[in-house]
């Protein structure tokens, strides 16, 4: 598969056309941002955690039946992926409150739910990614009600496959975020499942070992991913 021309630069990822129109290369970059693009650095082998992570978690989720874009692994910080029509929405599943939800009800950290939040989020920097619902996307034209059910469905299926992964590592899943889109009429996950996009605890500890500690400043970031992956029998190459 050859990649050709820039789509577009995200905050942390660049996406290529391929030769082939249903598929394109996922370019995992070293840059990091919080905060809404406000905080953003640059990690050294980040790219390349994150892109080996997320096709190891995408091939997880696929063997329990979940649809996912993942197709190969093209270098050590790219993919190839089927191209999607993405929905501007994003999915957050909580199960221990953290985070946004904490400003926004005055909850404080590290409480239980059960059962676990789902919340819906506008994808637009701008704005800040505002909260909304079903009935708000189906107003704008956003997504299709059964589509969204499927998001829905589809986002809860993957807190049971990975919470049990993680806790195998004696991790918890605190929450994440999905993005979906449709491939051939058909709800398909895309975009990315790595630590840059969820929180993960030590079981134990509590130690954060997600970008938490970006936004935070506790150092260590890509430190605490690798051991993440490391617990996880993952090794990365670079
Ligand atoms: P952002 O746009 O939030 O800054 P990224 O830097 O991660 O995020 O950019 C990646 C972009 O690629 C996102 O806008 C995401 O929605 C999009 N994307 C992810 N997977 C696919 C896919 N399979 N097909 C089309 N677009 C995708
Ligand atoms: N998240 C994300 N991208 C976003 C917003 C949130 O990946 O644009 C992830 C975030 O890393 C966390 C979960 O979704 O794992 C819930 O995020 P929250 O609403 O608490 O927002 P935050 O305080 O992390 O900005």
């Amino acid at each position: 598969m050859e990649k050709r021309n820039e789509l577009y630069a995200g905050k942390a990822k660049s996406v290529y056309t391929t030769d082939d129109e249903n598929f394109l290369v996922l370019a995992f970059r070293n840059d990091t941002s919080a905060f809404d693009g406000k905080k953003i650095e640059q990690l050294d082998r980040k790219g390349a955690v994150n892109n080996q992570f997320n096709a190891f978690i995408m091939q997880k989720l696929e063997a329990a039946g979940i649809p996912t874009h993942f197709e190969r692994l093209l270098s050590p910080s790219e993919s190839v992926v089927k191209r999607l029509q993405m929905f501007p929405i994003e999915c957050v599943v909580r199960n221990i409150s953290a985070g946004s939800i904490c400003r926004r009800l005055g909850v404080e950290e590290g409480k239980d739910l059960n059962p676990p939040t789902y919340e819906l989020f506008l994808k637009n920097d701008e704005l800040g990614d505002p909260m909304i619902n079903e009935s708000v996307a189906h107003s704008f034209g956003w997504a299709e009600p059964e589509h969204m059910k499927t998001m829905h469905e589809l986002t809860l299926k993957v807190n049971d496959v990975l919470k049990a992964l993680f806790l195998e590592g004696n991790l918890l899943l605190v929450d994440y975020k999905l993005e979906f889109g449709l491939f051939d009429g058909k709800v398909v996950l895309g975009d990315e499942f790595t630590p840059d996009g969820c929180r993960l605890w030590d079981k134990d500890t509590r130690e954060k070992l997600d970008k938490d500690r970006f936004r935070q400043g506790l150092g260590d970031v890509v430190e605490g991913y690798e051991e993440v992956g490391r617990r996880l029998g993952m090794t990365f190459e670079y």
